[in-house]
């Protein structure tokens, strides 16, 4: 019998090992590497068989992944109690926080800087206030001497793999920023003079985006591939949403700019040009102002409402939780999230009003029953701002954890 008449066997089609079945193998190592690696960086310290079971890979293969992770210094093995009366000790494995990212955000009122071990351990962070919006090089003079003042217990505890930035502005994929308003910047490279001034190589994100991601990775997302995030402060709102566990950037990374929806025509006038935008009618800066005071975090604008009884404060909120509503129920229908997560000033609201922003949530499609969708206030607070940053410094390497050996 003529050998191309042999029965094909199932492998029979794979091509040679050549250099490109080598490269296919090891990409799909490094694809498991880098879904091990995700794993426990956002779940904590897993044993072996837990890593096995959620991505779906064999004890062999779970066993050398982790093999490799821990020879590049990626994770480490803890021993806990044993959980019943006899049996050892159990090992876990977890990302190991001695690998750190710098966590660096800008507004017009400060500067903040974080050192974020890998795992969202937040080991230390300072804050740099400003009375008005830093130039571009100022910003980065006044974040290089701050990386500066941690640069000694960098060098002696961790290793430093970058640094990612939040700006409240539009940047494009590049790192460019191409606008943000509250600073004054206007196409402004600030990725690259952040990598020159602090020596890192520096990722640059949009404010809101950060945020989201955040929070579906450390916070109220975690295991839902579908969130809307929307954040609210004295410089306006941004949103982020999380689509099958991807921010969502459209065209230039534009897409989440929730806070430009029109939800008042003819209302007060928005920085972008247009009249009644949310985030010109939906901002404590009203609010502040009845209250007699100039700034006040998250948590004291909660106690603030909590005790206020002042009825013409009382009166703006129900108009801004209104016309919130109205944004949320649009955005809902647009998008079908499978959690809304509220953060900053608009969680502020959600725990002043949690039943009529509930019912905004609820999606009524004609002929079918009303689906709830989870709303939730933010659980990442002031956190938020310190891991959100890092993971962008993360991202290179959560995707290739092999090139930290390069
Ligand atoms: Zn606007």
């Amino acid at each position: 019998m003529p050998e191309s008449a042999a029965p094909q066997a199932p492998w029979a089609s794979e091509p040679p090992r050549t250099l490109g079945a080598r490269s296919a193998n090891d990409q799909v190592r490094q694809q498991n590497l880098s879904t091990v690696l995700r794993l426990v960086h956002s779940e904590g310290a897993l044993s072996r068989a837990a890593i096995g079971e959620a991505v779906g890979l064999n004890r062999s293969t779970v066993a050398a992944l982790v093999a490799e992770l821990l020879e590049l210094g990626l994770v480490r093995e803890t021993s806990s109690a044993p959980t019943g009366r006899v049996g050892r000790p159990s090992v876990r494995v977890e990302a190991d926080d001695s690998v750190v990212a710098l966590s660096i955000s800008v507004e017009p009122d400060g500067v903040q800087l974080g050192l974020v071990g890998l795992g969202g351990a937040v080991h230390s962070r300072v804050r740099h206030d400003l009375a008005s919006a830093p130039s571009p090089r100022r910003f980065a003079s006044i974040a290089a001497s701050l990386v500066d003042g941690m640069r000694a217990d960098i060098e002696r505890h961790y290793r430093l793999v970058g640094a990612g930035l939040a700006v409240p502005g539009l940047v494009d994929p590049s790192g460019l920023v191409l606008v943000a308003p509250s600073l004054g910047w206007k196409r402004e490279g600030i990725a690259a003079r952040l990598t020159n001034a602090l020596g890192v190589p520096t990722s640059v994100g949009n404010l809101a985006g950060v945020g989201a991601f955040a929070e579906a990775r450390f916070g109220m997302g975690r295991g839902i591939d579908n969130m809307l995030y929307l954040s609210g402060s004295r410089h306006g709102i941004g949103g982020g949403l999380i689509f099958d566990g991807n921010l969502l950037r459209g065209t230039n990374g534009f897409a989440g700019e929730l806070g430009h929806t029109v939800v008042n025509p003819g209302g007060a006038r928005c920085e972008c040009g247009r009249r009644g935008c949310l985030a010109a009618e939906v901002t404590p800066n009203r609010v502040l102002d009845m209250l007699g005071r100039k700034k006040l975090d998250e948590d004291e604008l909660d106690i603030e409402l909590g005790v206020m009884r002042d009825a013409r404060i009382t009166a703006e909120l129900e108009r801004q939780v209104d016309l919130l509503s109205t944004a949320l129920t649009n955005f809902v229908n647009a998008f079908a999230p499978q959690t809304v997560v509220l953060a900053g000033y608009l969680g502020v609201l959600l725990s002043t009003s949690r039943e009529r922003l509930s019912d905004a949530v609820t999606v009524q499609p004609m002929g079918s029953e009303g689906r709830q969708i989870r709303l939730e206030r933010s659980r990442m607070r002031s956190q938020l701002m310190q891991i959100g940053p890092a993971e962008l410094a993360f991202a290179p390497l959560l995707a290739d954890p092999a090139s930290l050996r390069l």
